[in-house]
């Protein structure tokens, strides 16, 4: 069944990734109000293109709506984030001389969450970022800040003002692109002519072969390879030169760029060892691809028992986070407030909401000092060294962490 095309090549879209069932949004956090009202769900079913092997949802909402005004996500609440924001900032300016006279432009600024450490040492700044609260935030950081969906359209609106940047930035932006030819070909645009991209993304070889099924959300349409990536940017003149694998959201790519008539920067040898992993992977053919969904079920399957098994002992278990990937995981699975009685988030834009479709209440961390639950699930495993330092004090009550991927296990 044939039901969209590639977002890339236009390839019609018939071989399943993985389906993760009917999902609501997962920043359509519900107030008290709106319990006992309907909630909206999509399907949440990943298919793997046949000729270019983006893995990526069929088409279903337009990001007006999943970016809407009350989009709760807040860059600056984690602070291993910030951390690597600093260093990347200090590589970037040491590496490429950028100074007084250079621009950075982010694309997907948040509340300046990056920004503001280049503007902390001297470099003109501007942040590209849709969702209005968001920017407002910045702005009040005084990071100047354009509220727009990036894009060819956009691009040339900041080219007409003589912005262009020297250094452009697109951190975990590239998943939650709609139309990936329209973003990259308006980073042709906004990138000068020896100027430097630089992207981070979740890199789809650690998804697959850590069983991130999770990090699978209606906000992230697109799930890349650096073969499927490379051949995207070279379609609209833009040559990677370099990858460094990061650490980031359970691993990531840091792609480095630039326009393919720029002589500067020869092609890296960890550029191509990675093409070489990726190939040794069998990322470069379609049955390799075909075996994940199995692989999730069988992964909520154990999930599932052993909650039942705890829960039957009579023990109680609380989460910790209310990620995006914590969403996809308790929706997918089904788990609500019959296993987690709630879960807890530093942020306070969350807390006192409920979870999209599970309905799981969102407190303040110190609940859990209140509560002394048996488990406390940590649901951003992706950070979970610095919950479990955080939270050490759950061990004075005999407490335990449950880390839900790639196995469950406790720790
Ligand atoms: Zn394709």
């Amino acid at each position: 069944m044939v039901k969209s095309n590639c977002r890339f090549c236009q390839t019609p879209l018939s071989k399943t990734f993985v389906n993760l069932g009917m999902s609501p949004v997962s920043n359509a956090f519900l107030k008290s109000e709106q319990l006992d009202k309907a909630e909206k769900f999509y399907p949440l079913h990943t298919y793997v293109c046949e000729n270019c092997f983006l893995v990526q949802l069929e088409e279903f909402e337009t990001p007006e709506q999943i970016f809407s005004n009350d989009y709760a996500y807040f860059s600056s609440y984690s602070e291993t984030w910030l951390n690597h924001c600093q260093s990347y900032t200090e590589l970037m300016i040491n590496k490429f001389g950028f100074n007084e006279n250079s621009q950075v432009i982010e694309l997907a600024s948040n509340d300046g969450y990056l920004l503001q450490y280049f503007q902390q040492r001297g470099v003109p700044v501007l942040g590209v970022e849709p969702a209005a609260n968001v920017a407002k935030v910045a702005e009040e950081k005084g990071i100047p800040t354009l509220v727009k969906f990036f894009g060819v359209e956009t691009a040339r609106f900041l080219e007409n003002q003589g912005k262009q940047a020297d250094l452009l930035i697109g951190n975990n932006v590239l998943a939650h692109v709609p139309d990936v030819n329209d973003f990259v070909g308006g980073m042709k645009i906004a990138l000068k002519e020896n100027g430097i991209l630089t992207m981070e993304f979740p890199h789809l070889l650690q998804l697959m072969e850590c069983n991130q099924f999770d990090t699978i959300y209606h906000e992230h349409f697109s799930y890349f390879s650096f073969l499927t990536v490379e051949k995207i940017f070279a379609s609209h003149g833009l040559i990677l030169f370099d990858v460094e694998e990061i650490a980031t959201h359970g691993g990531s790519l840091r792609i480095y760029g630039k326009h393919d008539t720029n002589s500067d920067y020869e092609v890296t040898n960890r550029l191509m060892n990675l093409k070489n992993k990726e190939i040794k992977a069998q990322l470069d053919r379609i049955d390799t691809y075909l075996g994940f969904g199995e692989q999730v079920k069988e992964t909520k399957r154990k999930l599932l028992q052993f909650l039942i098994e705890i829960k039957s002992q009579g023990k109680t278990i609380v989460g910790y986070g209310a990620p995006a990937k914590g969403n996809t995981l308790l929706n997918y699975c089904g788990i609500r407030t019959d296993f987690l009685d709630y879960t807890v988030d530093r942020s306070p834009h969350k807390q006192g909401l409920f979870l999209p479709g599970t309905h799981i209440p969102v407190y303040h961390p110190d609940k859990i000092k209140e509560t002394r639950p048996d488990y406390v699930m940590i649901l951003p495993w992706n950070i979970k060294d610095e919950i479990i330092e955080q939270m050490a004090h759950i061990r004075e009550w005999g407490g335990q962490f449950l880390i839900p991927i790639p196995q469950v296990e406790v720790v």
